[in-house]
């Protein structure tokens, strides 16, 4: 089955009844990219960045941002590639960024809250992404945003980016899109507020079950409560995809819940469109999304939906698929 599977990857992945899931890739480098296009992903649906400043004394240069920019869209061959800017915090220092240590750095200064502390670092970033994605289907996506008035920030500081490259004649890409990340329950909560800046939201499950549970994702104590197919967690995701309902909006998830098998109908039928998961996970992912028609996939997610927990939504999954 495996084998046919990967036969098939490279097509897109159809429900049944024809709706079309865009399966995408999870990826951390160059290499990671080129395991994704080999395997099929339709999309680079989250691009993390920090490989580009990690492990090193002194922030990357512009140039070299581009570089790597523009290698990871011309490995995915006109794929579109979404860009999460740099999301570290206090459990992730970067030797040349002053970082106070915090008794508690999952609710401290990190991604986007790091970013405005710094704003030439992120200047540096949007314009290197967009000096690299012309000609190409860029999406920039930002991490960790809790509030309406971050997100107005960050567009403003996207345009004010935008419209200096424009002054100096560099091409830029013609058909962006710009995202969120929705891992803070705050803006699950509040996703019609912030959709009018954005033209997508990727639901990043990793850290958002994390915040629902109050369930620490580092901590092996309490790995168990943190099941991102917890009703709790579900009922987030729907009040999204519920904001972009006729909009010509999309909503993702990038978490690792999108490339669980269980998970994939239970997500499908809330309203999510694009899965980004583990790149050898595609073929898997595409495959399980075959299986369902979404009428089917409806009748699941809204089931699961009022369940108690999420062992209870599992067994329903299972005994639908048997
Ligand atoms: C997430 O939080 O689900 C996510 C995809 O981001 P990261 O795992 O990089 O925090
Ligand atoms: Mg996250």
């Amino acid at each position: 089955e495996r084998a046919q599977a990967e036969a098939v990857a490279h097509e897109p992945a159809l429900t049944r009844d024809g709706v079309r899931i865009e399966v995408a890739a999870n990826v951390g480098s160059l290499e990671d990219a080129q395991e994704a296009f080999r395997r099929g992903a339709d999309a680079i649906g989250l691009l993390r960045t920090e490989f580009l400043y990690l492990e090193r004394t002194a922030a990357p240069t512009e140039e070299e941002e581009v570089a790597a920019y523009r290698a990871l869209l011309e490995a995915m061959g006109g794929k579109p590639v979404v860009v999460r800017t740099l999301d570290v915090g206090g459990d992730k220092p970067l030797p040349y960024l002053p970082m106070p240590s915090e008794p508690n750095p999952f609710l401290g200064v990190r991604g986007v809250r790091l970013s405005r502390q710094h704003p030439d670092l992120l200047r540096q970033q949007l314009r290197a992404l967009l000096r690299a994605g012309a000609g190409f289907p860029l999406r920039i996506m930002f991490p960790m945003v809790s509030t309406v008035e971050e997100i107005r920030w960050l567009r403003a500081l996207l345009d004010e980016v935008r419209a200096a490259l424009a002054r100096e004649g560099v091409p830029l890409p013609e058909d962006l899109q710009v995202g969120m990340m929705v891992e803070v329950p705050a803006a699950a909560l509040l996703a019609e507020h912030f959709r009018p800046w954005v033209d997508f939201f990727s639901i990043g499950t990793n850290d958002l079950t994390q915040y629902v549970l109050a369930a620490d994702r580092t901590n092996p104590a309490v790995a168990g409560m943190a099941d991102g197919l917890h009703p709790a967690v579900l009922r987030l995701i729907r009040q999204v995809t519920a904001a972009v309902e006729g909009t010509g909006k999309w909503v993702g998830v990038c978490g690792e819940l999108a490339g669980d098998l269980q998970a994939v109908p239970v997500l499908i039928g809330l309203g999510v469109r694009e899965l980004s998961v583990n790149p050898v996970r595609v073929p898997e992912v595409k495959a399980a999304v075959r299986r369902w028609s979404l009428q089917e996939a409806q009748a699941l997610a809204e089931a699961a939906l009022a369940q108690e927990d999420a062992p209870a939504v599992r067994r329903l999954v299972q005994e639908a698929s048997a």
